[in-house]
C-alpha cells in the first residue's frame, strides 16, 4: 500500500463546491483474474491502464454505484446504507455476468478510500460531503461478445457541495419520446448503458430549460417510471399518501427506499409504490425527485406535449416535501437518530 503520509494540502473553498470531477489523493483497486478477487490496495494513480479488447469499452460490460460520507458535528464521519449500495451493485454485476464484489470487500473499500481521503470531507454544516464512486469494468484482451476474463473494482471519491446552494428550488421536469431502458432490459441495474441512453434526451430537456428528463414507462408511455439519475415520488393532494411508481425498469434507489420508510414511520404517511398515470397527475399535491445526487428534489412541474402540470409551487418547496427532506439528512449527518443500520461510521 502507498504511504498515506504525504497528502495534498487541500485548498477548496467548502462553500463553493459542485459537482466536477476533483484529482484526491488515493483510490481503491482491486482486480479479479483467475475466478476470484485479489486483495486491493490504494494507489494515488487516477489512470487506469487496460486493454483495448475490454468489454468495458466495447459492449458496456460496467457498472457503478454512487454513495457519500458525510461530516459530523463531533468529527465523525457517517457512511448511509453502504449495506444497500453493495446489494444493489452486487445486482448489477448479475445482470451483466460480472463476478459480484462481496459486502465486506465494497464496504471495507469505502472506508478505506474516505480515511485515505480525510482532509477533502467538506466540513460539518457546509452541506458538502465526500461522493464515493464504486465501479466494476470488464477488462482484458478479447474481442467476442462475451463475458471479460478479468474485471477491475475500483472506488475513487470527490468532494462535492450542497446540491441546492440557495436552500430547497423547485426544480421542471419534461416528458420524453426516448426511453432509457426496455421494459425488461437493464433499466433496474446501475449500468452506464441506461446513462449513454440518456444523454441525448438530456441534452434535449436543459436545452429547453428543464432540469432533466421524466422517463415514461417503454411499453405504453402513459406511467411515470423516474428522473435519469433519480426517483420520483408524489404526495397525494389530501397529504396522506406518499406514492412512488413501481416498474422492473426502474433503478431501485436506496434514497426512495428511505424516504418511503420515514414517511411510513416518522410522518405517519400511508405509502403505496404502484402506477403513476402522467394525465392523472392533479391527484397530487407535491412531487418530488430523489437520489443520492439529488437528495430530494422538489419537482416545479411536468411538462408533457403541450400541458405543463404544476404541483405545490414553481418557486416554493411543499410542507411534505421539506420534512422529508430535513428527516434524511438529519439521519444522514448524525443529528437525527437513525433506523438500525442505517449508519456505519468509518
Ligand atoms: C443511482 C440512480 C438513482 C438514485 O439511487 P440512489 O440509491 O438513491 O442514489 C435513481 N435512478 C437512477 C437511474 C440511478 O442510476
Amino acid at each position: 500500500m502507498t504511504g498515506t503520509h504525504d497528502r495534498t494540502v487541500v485548498d477548496i473553498n467548502w462553500n463553493n463546491l459542485g459537482f466536477s470531477y476533483i484529482r484526491t489523493d488515493f483510490r481503491y483497486l482491486a482486480h479479479w483474474r483467475g475466478g476470484e478477487w485479489a486483495t486491493g490496495e490504494l494507489t494515488r494513480d487516477n489512470v487506469l491502464h487496460i486493454s483495448e479488447g475490454s468489454t468495458a469499452l466495447h459492449y458496456g460490460q460496467q457498472c457503478f454505484e454512487g454513495l457519500k460520507a458525510y461530516r459530523c458535528q463531533d468529527g465523525s464521519i457517517n457512511l448511509f446504507r453502504p449495506d444497500q449500495n453493495a446489494a444493489r451493485m452486487q445486482a448489477s454485476c448479475g445482470r451483466l455476468l460480472m463476478p459480484a464484489v462481496p459486502t465486506e470487500m465494497f464496504i471495507e473499500a469505502c472506508r478505506q478510500v474516505v480515511k485515505a481521503n480525510e482532509h477533502f470531507i467538506p466540513p460539518y454544516g457546509t452541506g458538502g460531503s465526500l461522493y464515493l464512486r464504486p465501479f466494476v469494468i470488464g477488462v482484458g484482451d478479447n474481442i467476442g461478445v462475451k463475458s471479460a476474463p478479468e474485471f477491475i473494482f475500483s472506488v475513487f471519491c470527490i468532494p462535492v457541495g450542497p446540491y441546492f446552494k440557495g436552500g430547497l428550488v423547485p426544480t421542471n421536469f419534461i416528458t420524453s419520446q426516448y426511453d432509457r431502458a426496455a421494459p425488461h432490459g437493464t433499466g433496474a441495474a446501475k449500468v452506464g448503458g441506461n446513462y449513454a441512453a440518456s444523454l441525448l434526451p438530456g441534452q434535449e430537456a436543459h436545452e429547453k430549460n428543464f432540469g432533466d428528463v421524466i422517463y415514461l414507462d417503454p411499453a405504453t408511455h402513459t406511467k411515470i417510471e423516474e428522473v435519469g439519475s433519480a426517483n420520483f415520488f408524489a404526495i397525494t393532494k389530501d397529504g396522506k399518501k406518499f406514492v412512488t411508481p413501481q416498474s422492473p425498469s426502474i433503478l431501485p434507489s436506496i434514497t426512495k427506499y428511505s424516504l418511503l420508510h420515514l414517511a411510513e414511520k416518522r410522518l405517519g404517511l400511508q405509502v403505496e409504490e404502484g402506477e403513476v398515470y402522467i394525465d392523472r397527475l392533479d391527484e397530487f399535491g407535491e412531487a418530488g425527485a430523489c437520489g443520492t445526487a439529488a437528495v430530494v428534489t422538489p419537482i416545479g412541474g411536468i411538462q408533457h406535449g403541450d400541458q405543463f402540470h404544476v404541483f405545490f409551487s414553481e418557486t416554493e418547496v411543499g410542507p411534505i416535501t421539506r420534512r422529508l427532506y430535513t428527516e434524511l439528512v438529519g439521519i444522514q449527518t448524525g443529528d437525527r437518530e437513525a433506523p438500525q443500520g442505517w449508519i456505519v461510521k468509518v
